[in-house]
Formats: structure tokens, sequence, C-alpha cells
């Protein structure tokens, strides 16, 4: 593989403490000739985090550590490596001004970043979708059931596909089909593959790119990357750019996923589409 545009580091709370150049000789190992570094973007004030460490997020007052670390690698290691700055930023509903915010203040100090959905919101409480399968559990069962979370978080993907974040906006959506993360504890009587073809219809009239994330391959209750192969195709139809994304915690992890990927020779850079919403 050439890139990695999805990969977090030692700035992640949930993470692990390998440091960058753990990550970066890593990807040089394997070949990777450009990474993106996307931390989880520090939570907006005033988001109450449901997971248990509540560490969702990098904490605020070390974005500008994450940002100087890199501005140091990514000339260290410029030779052997393009290394762009990023971050995964979610789209919490609800929150949007302030994630306008934080993106006009920070995106200008970025060379990527990705929009993914982790939260979703019932009455006015989030949940993280993504945790854990004893989370999921608890959460469908608040919702109602495992298609009420299918449904809210589609509906919640397709909110961040189409709000409005400024001229910051990341272009890629992470991850989009995160539900199926536990798909095996928890099936779907009805299908909902008509409104994820929606999803990337979107994507397609935004000029959005899509994150095409193999870290769902190597969890055992999903077994299919984000989003799997009969999606892909469709996005393969309609020219939406493809960026690989380990989602690596771990440098080991970096690759993770890619041998379940098919269209490999289709996925580009991170930076082919980035901040074409600017005009
Ligand atoms: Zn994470
Ligand atoms: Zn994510």
């Amino acid at each position: 593989m050439k890139y990695d545009g999805h990969v977090h580091s030692l700035f992640c709370p949930h993470g692990s403490p390998d440091l960058f150049e753990e990550y970066i000789g890593k990807a040089i190992e394997l070949g990777i000739e450009e990474i993106s570094f996307t931390e989880h973007a520090p939570l907006p004030d005033g988001f109450f985090d449901p997971t248990p460490e509540k560490d969702s997020g990098m904490d605020s007052d070390q974005l500008h550590a994450y940002i100087e670390q890199l501005h140091s690698l990514k000339t260290s290691y410029r030779s052997q490596i393009k290394i762009n700055i990023g971050l995964e930023v979610d789209f919490i509903e609800g929150f949007e001004a302030q994630t306008k915010k934080f993106l006009d203040e920070t995106g200008p100090l970025l060379d990527d970043s990705i929009l993914s959905v982790h939260f979703i919101k019932e009455k006015d409480k989030w949940h993280c979708l993504d945790f854990s399968a004893e989370m999921f559990g608890e959460i469908s069962r608040q919702i109602g059931s495992v298609e009420a979370v299918h449904e809210r978080y589609y509906s919640t993907v397709k909110k961040s596909i189409h709000a409005d974040l400024g001229d910051y906006k990341p272009v890629r959506i992470g991850h989009i089909t995160l539900v199926h993360k536990f798909q095996k504890q928890f099936p779907i009587s009805i299908s909902f593959d008509e409104r994820v073809i929606v999803l990337l219809d979107d994507i397609h009239r935004k000029n959005y790119a899509l994150d095409y994330n193999g870290a769902g391959a190597t969890k055992p209750l999903c077994g299919e990357p984000y989003p799997p192969e009969r999606f892909i195709r469709h996005a393969v139809q309609l020219g939406i750019p493809l960026v690989y994304g380990s989602d690596a915690h771990q440098a080991k992890d970096l690759g993770q996923g890619y041998e379940s990927l098919r269209h490999t020779h289709l996925l580009t850079s991170p930076m082919q589409n980035v901040y074409n919403n600017k005009s």
C-alpha cells in the first residue's frame, strides 16, 4: 500500500503509547509513501462523552503539541515519507456551531481531516456507537431496537454530509458503516443497504471522498471493512475517491485489513481532493 489516510497516535487517550517515530518507522517498512495522522479532535465544550473513561477525543490542551510535533517530524522525514497533519473530527448532532468554530480555527493548521460519526443522539442523550458490544446492546435497548440504532446512525451520517461546518469541513467521510462493528452479535432483520447507497450518492454530489477503512475487517464481530465490497462497488461506479485507512491505534496495526480490500489499484492519496470545498 502506498497511502494510509487514517492513523491515530500517542495523543489518543484510548490508544497506545507508541511514539510517532514507531508509526513512521513501521509505515516506511511497509512501503507507505504518504501517511495522515488523524487523531480524534478534542470534543466540543459542553459535550458529555458517554464512554466510561470519557476518553473519546484528544485533550484540547494537547492539540498544539500534537500539531507542533508532527510539524517537525514532517521535516525530518521529508526524504523518506510524506506526513500529513490531520484530525478525525466528530460530527455530533447539536454541536455543529462549536464544530464549525473549531474547524475555522484549527483547519488552517491541518493538511488533512476526516469527518466521522461515533455518537448518536436520542432524545437529549448521546450514545457512543463503537465503544463495546455491551454498550451497543445497551443502546439498542434504550433506543428500542438494533434496527433503530442503524436508522439513527445513518440519519446522523446524512446530517454530517450536509452540515455547514465552514470552509475547513473535512471532505472525507470516515468509516461509513461503523454501525456494523458488532453486527455478528447484533444482526438486523431489515436491510439498510439502500440508505448507504443514498449516502454514497450524496458524497458523490458533494465531491467528497471515502475513508476505506480496514479496521472493521480485523474486528471479529464485524468481519468486513468499512464499508464492505457491495458499497465500494457503487462508490467506484460513481468515481468517489477511496482513501485507505488502517485506523491504527498502535504502530503494529498499520496496514490492518488492507488484504481484505478490493479495487486497491484505485486507492488514492489522502490529499487528492482535500479541502476541495474551499473557494
Ligand atoms: Zn480511536
Ligand atoms: Zn473513527
